[in-house]
C-alpha cells in the first residue's frame, strides 16, 4: 500500500519516536493486559502449571487479524515466565541454517516468538518439527556422498507462533502446538480502557466522551486505538491546548477520514465497488482484490475481518457479499432486484 492509511493494521514503525511510544504502551504482564479473559485464563493455568514443575510451558500458537495483540501476549507470557523471548518472523527465517543458528542460541526456557509462522519456507518448517517435537536438532554436514546427518540436542524452549490464518499452517506444524487460541476483537468498552491507559500513559489528556469516541472508531483492535489516540494527539497540540476534547477529537477524526463505524476512504472504497458492481450478490475474493486493486491477502488479513465483525459484509458458499447495512451507511443502495 502507497499511502499510510490511520486504521492500518500492519507493523511498519519506521520512525524512532513512534518506536518508543510502541514500546512505551505495551502491556508487560497479564494485569496490564487488557481483555481476552478467556485467553487469559488458560494462559495462566499452563503458566501456573509449567512453573511448578519446573518445565518451560508448552508450544502456543495464537492467531487472528493484526493488532489484536499477538506479539503482545508473547512478551506477556515470557514476563509471566520470568523467560528471554527471541522475537523473530516467518519470512525472515530463509533457509534452514538460518533456523538452526537461532535454535542453537536459545538457552533452557527460553521463548522464541515466531511471526507470521504461516510464511516460514517448507524447508525450515521441517527443521522446527523435530525441534519442537523433541528438542533435537537433525543437520547435514558436509556434500555428496561424504555427507552425513547429525543429531544435535537443543534446550528445552518454547515456540509462540502468530499467525492472521490458522488455516494456512502446515497441519505437521499445527500439530506440534500444545495450545492453539484465537485471539477476538475487543469490545468498544475495552478498547476505552487501553484508549485511556495508552492516554495516560503518554501523559495526554483526554475526555471520557472523547476517548468513546475514539473507541467506537478504532475498528475494535488496540493497535488501531493506539494509532488514531496518537494522531489525535498530535492534532490537539498544534491546534488546541493538547487536550482531547470531542470538538478536537471531531475535527481530527474528520481530518484523517475516519468514519462512525471506523472505516477510511479503502474500506469505502472497497465497498462501494462492491455495490456498485455486484449489488447484494456472493463476489469471488479475487474478483474483489480485482475491483480494488489489492492483494486477495490484504483484503483477507486487514479489510475482511472487521467488515465481517461488524455485518458490513457477509460470506456465502459464493462469495463475499455486501449487506444492507453496509449499502445504508454509505448512502448507496443496490437496485430493488438484486435484494
Ligand atoms: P499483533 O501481534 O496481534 O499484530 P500487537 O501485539 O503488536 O498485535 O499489538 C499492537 C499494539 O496494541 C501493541 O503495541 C500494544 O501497545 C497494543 N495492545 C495489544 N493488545 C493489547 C491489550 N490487550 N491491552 C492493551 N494494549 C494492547
Amino acid at each position: 500500500m502507497a499511502i499510510e492509511r490511520i486504521v492500518d493494521t500492519s507493523t511498519h514503525v519506521d520512525d524512532s519516536e513512534e518506536q518508543q511510544i510502541e514500546v512505551t504502551l505495551r502491556p508487560q504482564r497479564f494485569s496490564e493486559y487488557v481483555g481476552q479473559e478467556h485467553l487469559k485464563k488458560n494462559l495462566k493455568l499452563a503458566i501456573q502449571a509449567a512453573k511448578k514443575r519446573g518445565e518451560p510451558v508448552d508450544h502456543i500458537l495464537l492467531y487472528g487479524p493484526p493488532g489484536l495483540g499477538k506479539t503482545t501476549m508473547a512478551t506477556v507470557i515470557a514476563n509471566e515466565m520470568g523467560s528471554n523471548i527471541r522475537v523473530t518472523a516467518g519470512p525472515a527465517i530463509e533457509r534452514a541454517g538460518d533456523l538452526a543458528s537461532i535454535l542453537t542460541n536459545l538457552a533452557d526456557g527460553d521463548i522464541l516468538f515466531i511471526d507470521e509462522i504461516h510464511r516460514l519456507a517448507r524447508s525450515v518448517e521441517e527443521v522446527l518439527y523435530s525441534a519442537m517435537e523433541d528438542y533435537k536438532l537433525d543437520i547435514v554436514i558436509g556434500k555428496g556422498p561424504a555427507a552425513r546427518s547429525v543429531r544435535l540436542d537443543l534446550p528445552k524452549f518454547t515456540v509462540i507462533g502468530a499467525t492472521t490464518r490458522a488455516g494456512a499452517l502446515a497441519a505437521p506444524l499445527r500439530d506440534r502446538f500444545g495450545m492453539t487460541h484465537r485471539l477476538e476483537f475487543y469490545s468498544s468498552s475495552e478498547i476505552e480502557q487501553i484508549i485511556r491507559r495508552a492516554a495516560s500513559l503518554l501523559e495526554s489528556k483526554i475526555d471520557p466522551t472523547a476517548a468513546a469516541m475514539l473507541a467506537e472508531r478504532a475498528r475494535l483492535t488496540p493497535r488501531i486505538a493506539n494509532r488514531l489516540l496518537k494522531r489525535v494527539r498530535d492534532y490537539a497540540d498544534v491546534n488546541g491546548d493538547g487536550i482531547i476534547d470531542t470538538v478536537i477529537a471531531k475535527e481530527a477524526l474528520q481530518m484523517l477520514e475516519v468514519d462512525e463505524l471506523g472505516l477510511d476512504p479503502a474500506d469505502r472504497r472497497l465497498l462501494g465497488s462492491m455495490i456498485e458492481h455486484y449489488g447484494h450478490n456472493p463476489v469471488g475474493l479475487t474478483t474483489i482484490a480485482a475491483l480494488t486493486g489489492d492483494e486477495t491477502s490484504t483484503i483477507e488479513d486487514f479489510h475482511e475481518p472487521y467488515l465481517l465483525q461488524i455485518g458490513l459484509i457477509e460470506r456465502t458458499p459464493r462469495g463475499r457479499r455486501v449487506t444492507i447495512k453496509a449499502a445504508k451507511h454509505l448512502g448507496k443502495y443496490p437496485q430493488q432486484e438484486l435484494l
